[in-house]
């Protein structure tokens, strides 16, 4: 293999290259160390690759026991990007499959798979995908796993030179939905299932000449458990279930299933002579004994996480109800000329509309751009709100024992109250002719439907608040006005959705900015 640094140079400064360790996807990685003395590894990002610095960005600061740690990233004298991280000085979890072609002792595997489910589980919870989970990114130091190559994003998804340019050792752990380009963790639910298949039986469920070919049997064949013990394989047949909503809902799911499977013995802290045993029976002998693995642990941080979730969410909402308050006196005040009639219909549906946005945005984790799922949901919500904008207004519900309850089931009546320019009336006529309750249920439903609610909740979204996303909704909201039927309505119609707006950016919280534009790399993976 041929390094372009030898020992001794020092392609960064603070860093002298001591031996090349190998080649991958993205450039050659070196072991270093830094003038103080810290030994690292050296991963060189070369720029002819489809790779999203942002991604790395966001795992910088990430930590956990069982993740390489990131330390920084900097760009050499040449513009080249080079990822200085934790050196794991073991072997990966693909050089130990490899000695072990009938697959690894069943301790091991429980042991080691709770860690790998830990990393993952705690990568998700942070909102980060891995999309790369495969033996040759798992380490195993000592006794402890070591999850690396996060935040790595290569944009292998439908791209047209997929086949030729994939790494086929990826392949065998891509999930099915990878090829459409519309994924979620779920993705790494799958490659886990593989890697835990592979650990058993020494082999991958899905083989073949071709990167073609190996893509086909994830999308059409069905696994072949006969070699799989008995209590693995209904883990198995969930975690590689082509349809991603089948599969295990989280990483702790799956690893808690396997550590039941597993059996209470792996699931106590394993003693200290039952590890060194498994571990030389792998040929190594540990430089330390490994700590005992805390199975317990996943359940008090999924615990803790989800505890931690709750506090969150009852706070931004709260936080929403107070802005929603305060904004819509402002604007009773500045837009209505201190009209009061307005403020409480005001106040209620931008608190409601928020709401309405920020709950099912904050359970959805995944960063998802567009999906039609999310889109409807969030129109039932914009129906339901309709609904309760409707009866605001005063307009019965069309109940069937309420007696005037048919009455907004007619258009609203021609009222000479209001005085209007001849130019608003042009641009807008009144809507005497959609009944009341189509003309709230339409616009909501539609102002729902029509932006993606969910980025201004994004943790991960570029910046706290986008005015680009704060034009857009006004935009709609005031293209979206001719579906109500007076001037009342529209003011209340456009007021709430422009202050919904305002209030769920500000209020949702924004984890990291993404890097200046510059900085950002989306070059093709070839
Ligand atoms: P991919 O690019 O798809 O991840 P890969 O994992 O085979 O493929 P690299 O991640 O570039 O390739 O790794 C190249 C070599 O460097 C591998 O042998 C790997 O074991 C080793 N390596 C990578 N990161 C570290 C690290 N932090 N510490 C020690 N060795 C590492
Ligand atoms: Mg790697």
């Amino acid at each position: 293999m041929k390094f372009l640094y030898a020992s001794g140079q020092r392609p960064l400064d603070g860093y002298t290259v001591k031996r090349g360790i190998g080649c991958g996807g993205f450039g050659e990685v070196y072991f270093g160390v830094s003038d103080s003395g810290k030994e690292v590894a050296l991963k060189c990002i070369r720029q002819n690759l489809d790779i999203e610095l942002r991604g790395i960005n966001q795992c910088l600061n990430l930590k956990h026991p069982h993740l390489v740690h990131l330390y920084d990233l900097r760009k050499d004298a040449q513009g080249e990007n080079w990822l200085i991280m934790e050196f794991v000085n073991g072997e990966s979890l693909h050089a130990i499959l490899h000695r072990f072609p009938q697959g690894v002792p069943h301790d091991l595997v429980g042991q080691w798979f709770q860690q790998l489910a830990a990393a993952v589980h705690y990568l998700h919870d942070n909102g980060i995908v891995h999309r790369d989970l495969k033996p040759a990114n798992i380490f195993i130091e000592n006794g402890l796993v070591k999850v690396g190559d996060y935040g790595l994003c290569k944009f292998i998804a439908g791209s047209q030179h997929q086949e030729q340019t994939q790494n086929i050792g990826t392949v065998h752990y891509m999930a099915p939905e990878m090829s459409t380009g519309n994924y979620n963790r779920q993705v790494d639910i799958y490659a886990a299932g593989i890697i835990l298949y592979e650990m058993l039986t020494g082999k991958v469920p899905f083989d073949g000449e071709s990167a073609g070919e190996i893509l086909m049997k994830h999308l059409t064949a069905r696994p072949d458990f006969s070699m799989v013990p008995p209590p693995f394989v209904a883990i198995l047949d969930k975690a590689l279930h082509k349809n991603p909503m089948l599969r295990h809902g989280t990483m702790a799911e799956l690893g808690k299933e396997l550590a039941a499977a597993t059996g209470p013995r792996d699931s106590e802290p394993a003693p200290a002579a039952n590890v060194a045993a498994s571990w030389q029976s792998l040929g190594r002998t540990p430089a330390s004994l490994p700590p005992p693995p805390s199975p317990s642990g996943l359940a008090v941080t999924e615990v803790h996480n989800s505890r931690s979730r709750v506090a969150q969410i009852s706070t931004m909402l709260l936080a929403a109800l107070v802005l929603a308050l305060l904004m819509s006196m402002g604007w009773a005040l500045v837009f209505q000329r201190g009209d009061w009639r307005a403020l409480a219909p005001t106040f209620f549906l931008s608190a409601v509309c928020s709401w309405a946005c920020l709950i099912p945005g904050r359970l959805w984790t995944t960063v998802v751009d567009d999906s039609w799922q999310r889109r409807l949901v969030l129109m039932s919500l914009g129906l339901a709100v309709g609904l309760f904008a409707l009866w605001l207004d005063g307009n019965p519900l069309p109940l069937p024992w309420e007696p005037n309850g048919t009455d907004s089931l007619a258009p609203a009546p021609r009222t000479l109250s209001e005085t209007r320019h001849p130019f608003y009336s042009a641009l807008y006529p009144e809507n005497h002719t959609l009944p009341v309750i189509a003309g709230w249920l339409s616009y909501f439903g539609l102002m729902f439907l029509v932006l993606r609610w969910w980025k201004d909740v994004e943790q991960q979204r570029a910046q706290r608040f986008s005015f680009h996303a704060f034009l857009a909704t006004a935009f709609w909201a005031f293209i979206l006005l001719f579906l109500l039927p007076t001037a009342h309505e529209r003011q209340i119609g456009f007021s709430t959705m422009v202050l919904t707006s305002a209030i769920v950016q500000a209020v949702s919280p924004c984890k990291q900015p993404a890097p200046p534009r510059g900085k950002r790399l989306r070059l093709r993976y070839a």
